[in-house]
């Protein structure tokens, strides 16, 4: 959704080439189409961006269609997640289907290909079936099965629709050609015994068809112009192909499948499937963990749906497979946030200051802008008083010339506010710094008068006033895995680059105007990054989770709050 003008990806450019050797561009029609089997993660993210973004560039239809032939995964949460997902991502669907509203459609069709002797029922085991597929090198050896009748075979498609077989004990086979170079075109299975009920369709069937006799099928049915997917189905092109042969109608617009490479993001897993073994065995808490890449988590985690669509964008679309650096990721949603997010203050490691010269018992409000980017973000009143919280790590008693915050003799600006100066400070039994006494410039407070009449200091820190702060649970987050492509090794499985660390819980203070935030509004809290309110939060307890940390090296973050 950039505003500039790209060069065409390979995909736009096969659909550009259609277009110019004369096919219509009213017949086009996409689909994106996932199986409900778990909830969308960012891969999914480039895949919807792709189909619903030509969807927008060519004023075509988009189908958001449930690939759902397989009661054993498939749940309606997950339908209603996916679709949750896909909406908040910010796209429209023009219908929304279901394979399984094709099921009798697609077994109507099986029954022709029995008939016009293209497909056959074995019930031989598995495991023979395996033997007599071959191997890559060598040819497969058909069936026994292979050369059974036509009557035959549509009385045991029958049984095995009725219920009359267990499981796995036959099976609908398409009858090509055993000595194929493809092994997928060596009699696949079209069907199989399944006595499972189905999220939509309950008990009504207990045989459900194969993904690739239905997904093709179902593009067909759908009259979808391009069917866009991962490369691991390039070998099943000709399959799709010869499928659509048994059935296409040549008035009809016949799908295309071209492939794109799947998207990788460093240091997590992008498979469903994977995902659910973290769920399952509660490394994370859901799908819609914040450490997840899921889109639901991401959304927890404060990303927005701008920053996920930037990001697919600038990775754009391949035809190779490669890892993408979840920095990328991270830098496009500080892109976003710090446009849109409002800064405030918040102290995640709190040391104590007493401005000894500051009235006891005195308050004042002071005003702070809510954005420097952004000045329609207006700005809001925050309480000042004589002691404060600053982050533990502003405060050194002695420091290089480099250090620009707070040194005993030195003086700081205290953001939006004055100008103090540490004088001494207390330490407890350990040695550790507990409370820092400090003397303010009551004529330097900011705004008060000229910016020229105001005094300049190097460094300025975020605080908030001990007595108004609210605490406020934070969760910090690393990354998931400690290895950049943990699903890649060979002597390891992902498991085993579980990163121990990868959330820590503390409590920090913020500032009191933060009481009224509720679940994903987000705010840049000064110099600490971005931060999301958790939908966790209650009214008696703010939970934030930290969504990124700010990209800007110390010294420019100074340079711009000075
Ligand atoms: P997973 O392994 O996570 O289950 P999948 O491909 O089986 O992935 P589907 O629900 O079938 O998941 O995917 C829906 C669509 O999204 C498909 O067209 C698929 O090719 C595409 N897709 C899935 N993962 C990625 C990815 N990592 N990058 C790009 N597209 C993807
Ligand atoms: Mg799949």
């Amino acid at each position: 959704m950039s505003e500039t003008p790209k060069s065409l990806n390979f995909i736009e450019q096969i659909i550009a080439e259609d277009l110019q050797n004369g096919y219509a561009e009213k017949d086009l029609r996409f689909r994106f189409p996932p199986e409900p089997n778990g909830y969308l993660h960012i891969g999914h993210a480039s895949s919807i961006c792709l189909n619903f973004g030509l969807g927008l560039r060519h004023n075509a239809p988009v189908n958001l269609r449930f690939d759902d032939t397989n009661p054993t995964k498939e749940e309606q949460e997950f339908v209603d997640a996916i679709k949750r997902d896909v909406i908040w991502l910010g796209y429209k669907w023009d219908t929304e289907r279901y394979a399984s509203d094709y099921f009798q459609q697609l077994f109507d069709w099986a029954v022709i290909l029995i008939k016009d002797g293209k497909a056959y029922v074995d019930d031989q085991s598995s495991e023979e079936m395996a033997i007599q597929k071959g191997t890559p090198t060598e040819p497969g050896t058909e069936s026994p099965n292979r050369n059974k009748s036509v009557a035959e075979n549509l009385v045991l498609f029958e049984s095995m629709k009725k219920g009359e077989f267990t499981e796995g004990s036959h099976v609908l086979r398409a009858k090509i050609d055993m000595t194929s170079s493809n092994m997928l075109m060596r009699d696949p299975i079209m069907y199989r015994i399944l006595h499972k009920a189905h999220h939509r369709t309950s008990t009504d069937w207990c045989i459900y068809p194969m993904y690739d006799w239905t997904h093709g099928e179902s593009d067909y049915i759908e009259q979808v112009s391009h069917s866009f997917c991962t490369l691991e189905f390039a070998m099943h092109r000709e399959l799709y192909d010869w499928f659509l042969d048994m059935v296409y109608d040549s008035k009809k617009v016949r799908p295309k499948q071209r492939e794109f490479a799947r998207r990788n993001l460093s240091h997590t897993v992008v498979s469903k499937r994977k995902l659910a073994q973290l769920v399952e065995h509660t490394i994370v808490n859901g799908w819609d963990d914040p450490r997840m890449p899921t889109i639901s988590g991401l959304r927890r985690r404060g990303y927005t749906p701008e920053s996920i669509r930037n990001f697919a964008d600038t990775i754009g679309i391949a035809k190779r497979d490669n890892l993408i650096d979840v920095s990328l990721l991270e830098f496009h949603v500080r892109e976003h946030l710090n446009k849109v997010a409002p800064r405030v203050m918040g102290v995640l490691d709190p040391l104590k200051i007493v401005l000894t010269n500051y009235p006891e018992g005195q308050e004042e409000w002071l005003t702070s802008e809510n954005s420097q980017e952004d000045e329609t973000l207006g700005s809001r009143e925050v309480p000042f008083s004589r002691e404060l919280y600053i982050e533990s790590a502003d405060f050194r008693e002695e420091a290089n010339k480099k250090f620009f915050r707070l040194k005993l003799g030195r003086e700081v600006r205290l953001k939006s506010g004055y100008i103090i100066k540490a004088e001494s400070c207390t330490k407890d039994a350990d040695g550790t710094i507990i409370e820092v006494q400090c003397t303010y410039d009551p004529k330097s407070k900011s705004g008060s008068g000229s910016e020229e009449s105001l005094r300049k200091v190097k460094g300025t820190l975020h605080w908030v006033s001990i007595k108004h702060a609210v605490s406020a649970e934070i969760r910090l987050y690393d990354r998931l895995f400690t290895d950049e492509s943990p699903d890649t090794r060979k002597d390891k499985g992902f498991m085993d680059f579980i990163n121990p660390d990868s959330l820590e819980v503390i409590t920090g203070y913020v500032e009191p105007s933060l009481k009224s935030a509720i679940p994903e509004d987000t705010f840049q809290f000064q110099r600490m990054g971005y931060f999301c309110v958790d939908k966790d939060s209650t009214e008696n307890q703010l939970v934030f989770n930290r969504t990124v940390g700010l990209r800007d090296s110390w010294a420019k973050i100074q340079e711009k709050n000075s």
